[in-house]
């Protein structure tokens, strides 16, 4: 996550939202990683990551439309913290698999806030 900038980070009624975007020295094209790109907007999305004690932890994202001065693309950067279209991080799927060495998937899915299918998906994965 060194490629991230915080925003700022507050509580809320759910536990810790951390606002994030991607530094601009890391930005880069998703099609040819040419960093020669310039911003055409943005969306924001939210990202469920390791809680910190008891509290749960969201990343919500700043995520650049980014034009591309080599290959001409216009696309969304690509994250490094999460999967495309995955609404968790890398992180979090790590730290999953390792409760599930130990837990039963529905212990998990309460603890964390999340759904049990989220957590089936998941393990799936691992298991390739
Ligand atoms: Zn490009």
């Amino acid at each position: 996550m060194k490629d991230q900038l915080i925003v700022d980070a507050v509580h809320d009624k759910k536990g810790i939202v951390v606002r994030v975007r991607t530094k601009d020295a890391y930005l880069k094209c998703s099609n040819c990683g040419s960093k020669r790109v310039s911003k055409k907007g943005s969306t924001r999305r939210t990202f469920l990551t390791t809680p910190i004690g008891c509290d749960s932890v969201r990343l919500v994202a700043q995520i650049q439309r980014l034009k591309c001065k080599d290959c001409g693309t216009i696309r969304q950067e690509r994250l490094s913290y999460a999967e495309p279209k995955k609404s968790y991080t890398r992180r979090l799927e790590k730290y999953i698999n390792k409760l599930l060495a130990g837990m039963t998937k529905q212990d998990v899915a309460r603890n964390l806030g999340m759904s049990w299918n989220t957590v089936q998906e998941i393990q799936m994965r691992q298991r390739g």
